[in-house]
């Protein structure tokens, strides 16, 4: 049977039922949005970096052969 992935505030593993497609139940469902906004961070981070490092080495080369 499906069991919340939340955290009691004793730090216990929470011991109700998820809500349908949730890992959580409905006490602890926000500790699910915090996961989620946590991930969507990261992911917003890296692929800005990314992106940046991508324009840069095109800047790069772009500039590189304007020289020549
Ligand atoms: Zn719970």
């Amino acid at each position: 049977m499906a069991q919340c992935d939340g955290r009691t505030k004793k730090g216990e593993r929470c011991r109700r039922e998820p809500r349908a497609g949730s890992a959580f139940c409905s006490i602890h469902v926000d500790q699910e949005v915090r996961a989620r906004s946590t991930r969507t961070a990261e992911w917003d981070r890296d692929s800005t970096l990314k992106a940046a490092l991508g324009f840069a080495l095109v800047g790069a080369i772009l500039l590189f052969r304007f020289r020549r």
